[in-house]
């Protein structure tokens, strides 16, 4: 396996792009799905937007430097990695808040006196979960929790809208996007895409599957760093009846009028709240450029040349029966990560078990209660550290030590 490693990095194109990021040469990172790596650009534009542009040029910077538009600005080069044309993105925000702004939005688009449901995932990552279910409750709404992969039959003449994780954090598993969004619009419903463990991760057609609304977090497969901010797509079409439930004064049509009555803003910019968050916005901006020329298919091959290769690693190194894959096998439904359910056993239980694979280099994650979660970042993952990891993996299961 070692062999195959070294001849499938030599053929990979997308090879030198590890060297963009600040990553020590053994580093086997595997939770970029988690907080992605740092890329080297960014240290040297933060300096630069504390020392200068707050430093130096203080108030100018909000239009010298761009500061008053970036979240527009930043918006669009995400929305060129999920498949939306410019002026449709919003950088800006927590992932949870956004959820809450397309929810209340999308409930307030229809009539909720004969549609009165919200569908969410039943497997959902929690704060979606607990965000929708305040939403329908402000609303008058209910809160129905299905299986995403049952969304596309379930949503139904009472369905207001579904909220839907595009990759489940858990397992891994990819849904059909473009598929579950024309049948939730067949039932006449609208539909909230979480994104975020698929930006960055693999290629998002919203546009082209007419989405409704999406929102992401940027700190994973995007590598904007800890607490990026997230963003909020509204398509186009849906703009001018986009009702923000979050209406501050940097949505307004023109906030410096300081105007007493609220008229809100055209396009994406009536996505916003508050004042940007700039340091990290920028540090974001700083960290999309190893995004610049990469081609978003491209990462797809890898991302599932990596986790096949991973899973055959596993098979070969680790002992039977100790783990067992709960991520799909087929492309289709498969996200860039792997999970591997892990039954305690001499090594202890999953999280004894990742201790121990940190301890001897290798970085993934554990969710309660046994699963081990391994992200696979095709920017800067090699498959000499999927080789490693599986190997590493099957010494702990062993009980080994290290080599
Ligand atoms: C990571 C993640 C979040 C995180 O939300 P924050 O508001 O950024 O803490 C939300 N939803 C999903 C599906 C996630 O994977």
């Amino acid at each position: 396996m070692l062999k195959e490693a070294a001849a499938l990095d030599a053929a990979d194109g997308l090879a030198a792009e590890r060297a963009r990021f600040d990553l020590e040469e053994d580093c086997v990172y595997l939770d970029g799905n988690s907080l992605g790596a740092l890329p080297r650009g960014v240290a040297g534009r933060l300096a630069d937007v504390v020392g200068r542009e707050w430093g130096r040029l203080r108030i100018r910077s909000w239009e010298e430097s761009g500061w008053w538009t970036a979240p527009e600005r930043v918006g669009d080069r995400i929305g060129r990695l999920v498949g939306a044309a410019p002026g449709q993105v919003v950088a800006g925000d927590s992932t949870s808040v956004n959820v809450f702004k397309a929810v209340v939005a999308a409930i307030r688009l229809t009539d909720t006196g004969s549609r009165d449901e919200v569908l969410v995932d039943a497997a959902t990552f929690p704060t979606d979960g607990y965000i929708a279910r305040s939403a329908a409750r402000m609303t008058g709404c209910r809160i129905r929790a299905v299986d995403a992969a049952d969304m596309a039959r379930e949503a139904g003449p009472r369905t207001a809208v579904a909220l839907v994780n595009h990759v489940d954090y858990r397992t891994g598993r990819l849904h059909d996007l473009p598929a579950v969004t024309a049948a939730v619009h067949a039932a006449g419903a609208r539909t909230v895409w979480d994104l975020c463990h698929s930006a960055g991760a693999l290629p998002v057609h919203l546009d082209a599957a007419g989405a409704d609304f999406a929102v992401g977090c940027t700190y994973k497969y995007l590598n904007g760093g800890p607490g990026a901010p997230a963003f909020l797509y509204v398509r186009r079409t849906l703009q001018d009846r986009f009702d923000s439930p979050l209406p501050g004064w940097n949505s307004h049509a023109d906030p410096f009028a300081m105007d007493p009555a609220y008229a809100p803003a055209d396009g994406a910019v009536r996505g916003r709240v508050g004042t940007p968050e700039i340091l990290s916005l920028l540090a974001l901006d700083a960290a999309l450029d190893v995004w610049d020329g990469v081609d978003l298919e491209a990462v797809r091959a890898k991302s599932l040349a990596l986790t096949d290769f991973f899973l055959r690693c596993v098979e070969a190194y680790v002992p039977r029966g100790r783990v067992e894959s709960v991520t799909p096998e087929a492309h289709g439904e498969r996200g860039s990560q792997v999970s591997l359910r892990c039954a305690a056993g001499p090594a202890g239980g999953a999280g004894d078990v990742m201790a121990e694979l940190i301890r001897r280099g290798v970085v993934g994650d554990f969710r309660r209660p046994d699963v081990l979660r391994f992200g696979f970042t095709p920017l800067y993952t090699r498959f000499a550290d999927a080789e490693r990891a599986a190997r590493v993996l099957g010494e702990v299961l062993e009980g080994t030590r290290q080599r």
